[in-house]
């Protein structure tokens, strides 16, 4: 059997302080697999670079100056993090029978890789790499990540609990992910949806190795929003349910209000009128709002714009 050739895929942006380690100790792991006969030599790790400000594609320039191992590519300016992963992905998958993505920072478990490979070889198409621990998160980050999964599955997102975009994907599953046209990109909501067979790998996630998290709460509110209404309609069936229990609502008050001043126990007029205005003034703002949000989705994915241009492979 022709042992399988592995692609790591790491997106970069301002990652200058973690490059070399990360390098470092993604080639150990490399050529530990290549050595045990698990993966081909022909074996990759390839950074993309997300349009850094810093040093970061200067370095990674220089890695594959140094190692042939090591290739690079370079986005037109940055994307986040999505785009960036699909790129790599994308670019890479005509040269792998599999693919691992994982962070630059090290927090993914790079001893994790070893025993995805040999699920693959087992005969699975994706392996999650899901966290069994968040004991170095700190309270705040693991309760608003851990919340994140929990709403999402109530909205109707099927997401793999506590997996983020560690995970490893044969060759057809990229090839199906490539037929999901989608620009709001949400690569955890979409995996699961190409099916094949799949599993969990557990690790534990350690501390950023070096430099600071690029994603601040704001970017991670928005990147949940964006999950929830790219993927799931749930939001807007809730917001009619919501409105139905409001109109039921307002016609029980009102024969409330209208026996009461028929009997003349109640003084007639504004609190009620004042309260009713209130209720549906704002149910309908939020209700336009959410349907604004989904046209506004409608209207990029006609515009069909690329997802990300690729200046320069190095390979
Ligand atoms: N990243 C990226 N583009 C961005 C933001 C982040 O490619 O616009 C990369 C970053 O370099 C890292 C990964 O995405 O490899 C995850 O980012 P980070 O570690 O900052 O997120 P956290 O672990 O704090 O959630
Ligand atoms: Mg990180």
């Amino acid at each position: 059997m022709r042992a399988s050739v592995l692609y790591l895929v790491i997106p970069c942006y301002n990652e200058e302080a973690v490059l070399h380690e990360t390098s470092r100790q993604l080639l150990h792991k490399l050529d530990v697999l290549i050595s045990k006969n698990l993966i081909d030599q022909r074996s990759k790790i390839v950074f993309v670079n997300d349009g850094s400000r810093d040093t970061t594609w200067e370095i990674i320039k220089e890695l594959h100056e140094k190692n042939p191992m090591i290739l690079g590519i370079d986005l037109s300016r940055n994307r986040g993090h999505q785009n960036a992963l699909l790129a790599g992905l994308m670019t890479v998958k005509e040269y792998a029978d599999m693919v691992i993505s994982l962070d630059a920072d090290l927090q993914d478990d790079v001893d994790a890789i070893d025993e995805m490979v040999e699920r693959y070889h087992e005969g699975f198409d994706i392996v999650y790499g899901v966290r069994s621990a968040r004991k170095t998160d700190t309270f705040f980050k693991r309760f608003t990540a851990e919340g994140f999964y929990r709403v999402m599955k109530l909205l109707g997102a099927d997401v793999v609990f506590n997996h983020a975009d560690y995970r490893l994907m044969s060759k057809r599953t990229l090839d199906a992910l490539e037929e999901f046209k989608e620009v709001n990109l949400f690569l955890r909501g979409i995996v699961p949806m190409i099916g094949f067979d799949s599993t969990n790998v557990y690790y534990e996630r350690k501390e950023r190795f070096a430099g600071e998290s690029k994603y601040p709460l704001k970017k991670m509110l928005s990147f949940a929003f964006d999950g929830i209404t790219s993927l799931s309609v749930k939001p807007i069936r809730m917001i009619s349910i919501l409105g139905i229990l409001i109109f039921m609502i307002s016609v029980i008050a009102f024969l409330y209000f209208l026996i009461g001043s028929i009997v003349g126990v109640t003084e007639p007029g504004w609190p009620s009128l004042i309260t009713s205005i209130w209720a549906l003034g704002g149910l309908q703002l939020l209700a336009i709002g959410v349907v604004g949000e989904y046209i506004g989705k409608i209207y990029l994915e006609t515009k069909e714009r690329p997802k990300y241009i690729v200046k320069e492979f190095l390979r």
